[in-house]
């Protein structure tokens, strides 16, 4: 969610801030702002929209090498130039920018600033004035320190004190903050991807360090002001995965890369044709009784497929929670559970939020991410890596197809049985090229929804967590209002939504269910809706829409999701949207 970047050293800070902001556009904003020192002054730039509004609005005529940028995604006052960052103290002595929710902001304002004057509506102007407020009667360094002992919630800040023009502040708790250094100075940013072409080694900041950054070296500090020691990480990202090469769209570049991520993951995870999961994770899972999979949006839905994998492939009893919900609302547990949590970035508030609580009371966690530098891979008793490569569209796709491609890999491993997951796999990714060769017609049904103001998805069984993936895709890239419903559910009050010409897309996978999700169709037809058929092809008609290549019947959801992700696609092109950057949507969901 929103980005942060900061630089010091001997290059042009603005060039790497504006285009550092640039890559984390993927993340979901709508605001960008960046502060530059230059000869005592620290000059600010800040408006809503998009960073090549504020390329226009910057000042280029001065050189420098130290700035602290940022992208907001909106939390505490409306999108507008006021309240975007960076925000400044009273006096103009300190500029910050932040990525986060203080959540006792209110309280810290009546409690020291009441005689300060605010300027915007932001939680984060509070921290500004704060430090300013501790800095009477401290150095700049004690006054942060002292900020950060009274602040709860989540944030990442950059902090610039005039006073002190060859050094800029940081600070972390629960929004990631990386480090990079290389030759020429020190980039800090909310993700690895600005540290690109600028950095050789990085390390990520645990919660609650804050530490001081000169051009040449940094000195990590916890709250009680003690050094902490730093392990710097080679830095080694592949700068292909920021391109979007021949592609309009990194959403149409990630879809076409599912085929090899399969296979990728089949090298890692198979040794010859045994699966080669770290035992502890499996004797993690076989000593619980349950496994309760934690998850939010497309991980949810991808945590669906594993409940599914789970319960019929190794027979273990699985429940699905929604993070946001079990955060609060605690679930009766018995006997012993293992947790499971699905999270792409692996920086999830609400999943994290979820494990930190149900790590104290001492269930072992899991954490399934795409990120193993993550927080939540950091904090589980295990880590599974889906080894889905940086996905920059914000809407998901190959992360959804690692998700479940690793879950049912691990569903075996854990069956103990002899498999042929492995051939499986091979032949599934051999189905989605197909797919993906044949897209055109995908492209011409998207022509015959894009108009719609309502769409529907149905299923039963695996097809219908599908279609609660295909809606979301759907509902996230072209906002058009999508719903999945279970097919067998329609009667007992949704029908009512049925109109004349409204699309409804039925996906038939399974034989068990085929012919009465067909029915259920068919009763949708009657009341005038438009529907639109995507099978397998060894049980398909010839009228069908769309016809899928048969694969494992376990494995139909990773074909009949890439469809539907192709639509969703091709609808949100017709209908002229931001395919990467869908309105008011993050990429990682770092606020509860
Ligand atoms: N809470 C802050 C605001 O609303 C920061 C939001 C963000 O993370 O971009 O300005």
């Amino acid at each position: 969610m929103c980005g942060i970047v900061g630089y010091i050293g001997m290059k042009d800070a603005r060039d790497i801030i504006l285009s550092g902001l640039e890559q984390l556009e993927y993340r979901g904003y709508d605001s960008a702002g960046i502060a530059l020192f230059h000869q005592q002054e620290i000059k600010i730039f800040k408006d809503k929209g998009r960073v090549s509004h504020l390329r226009d609005i910057c000042d280029f005529s001065f050189k420098t090498g130290l700035g602290i940028g940022h992208t907001r995604w909106a939390t505490h006052g409306e999108p507008n130039h006021k309240n975007s960052h960076p925000h400044i103290s009273n006096s103009g002595r300190f500029v910050i920018v932040h990525n986060g929710v203080i959540e006792n902001y209110k309280k810290l304002k009546i409690e020291y600033l009441s005689n300060y004057e605010f300027y915007s509506d932001t939680d984060t102007e509070v921290i500004v004035n704060l430090i300013e407020y501790f800095s009477k009667s401290y150095s700049g360094r004690e006054a942060i320190r002292r900020t950060l002992n009274e602040l709860e919630g989540s944030y990442a800040l950059l902090i610039l004190d005039k006073e002190e023009p060859e050094q800029l502040y940081i600070a972390k708790n629960k929004t990631p903050l990386i480090v990079g250094a290389g030759e020429s100075g020190i980039t800090i940013a909310s993700d690895v991807i600005p540290l690109a072409g600028h950095c050789t080694t990085y390390t990520s900041l645990n919660d609650k360090v804050f530490g001081v950054v000169q051009s040449k070296s940094f000195q990590l500090f916890d709250y009680l002001g003690n050094d902490l020691s730093v392990q710097m990480k080679k830095f080694n990202i592949n700068n292909e995965d920021f391109e979007k090469g021949d592609f309009d769209h990194f959403m149409l570049k990630e879809i076409h890369e599912q085929p090899s991520i399969i296979r990728h993951l089949v090298q890692e995870y198979f040794d010859n044709e045994k699966i080669a999961i770290p035992k502890k994770i499996l004797d993690c899972i076989k000593s619980s009784t349950k496994i309760n999979l934690v998850a939010c949006g497309t991980s949810m839905y991808a945590s669906y497929m594993a409940k599914y994998y789970f319960e019929k492939l190794c027979n273990i009893p699985s429940e699905v929670f929604v993070a946001s919900e079990l955060v609060y609302s605690t679930p009766l547990i018995v006997d012993k559970p293992c947790f499971i949590y699905l999270s792409q970035s692996g920086e999830t508030a609400d999943s994290i939020a979820v494990m930190k609580k149900f790590l104290a009371k001492g269930f072992p966690s899991i954490a399934i991410t795409n990120s193993p530098n993550s927080t939540m891979a950091e904090l589980a008793t295990h880590h599974l890596n889906i080894f889905a490569g940086k996905e920059i569209a914000v809407a998901s796709t190959k992360a959804y197809i690692a998700q479940v491609v690793t879950c049912a890999i691990l569903a075996k491993a854990l069956s103990g049985q002899k498999t042929n997951l492995k051939n499986n796999l091979n032949k599934t990714a051999m189905a989605i090229e197909k797919i993906l060769e044949e897209k055109i017609i995908i492209k011409n049904l998207a022509k015959q929804i894009f108009t719609a103001s309502d769409v529907f998805y149905i299923g039963r069984g695996i097809d219908y967590w599908v279609c609660l993936e295909a809606a979301l895709k759907l509902k996230e890239i072209s906002y058009i209002h999508t719903e999945a419903f279970s097919s067998g559910e329609l009667k007992h009050g949704s029908i009512a939504l049925i109109d004349k010409d409204v699309p409804v897309l039925a996906i038939c996978t399974q034989e068990g269910t085929n012919s009465i999700v067909r029915s259920n169709l068919t009763e949708t037809i009657a009341r005038g809706a438009k529907g639109i058929v995507i099978a397998m092809e060894s049980l398909s008609d010839p009228t069908d829409d769309i016809i899928l290549p048969d694969v494992a019947h376990y494995l139909t959801p990773l074909v009949s999701a890439v469809v539907c992700q192709l639509l969703a696609y091709y609808v949100a092109v017709l209908k002229g949207n931001d395919v990467d950057k869908p309105k008011n949507l993050a990429k990682s969901v770092t606020v509860e």
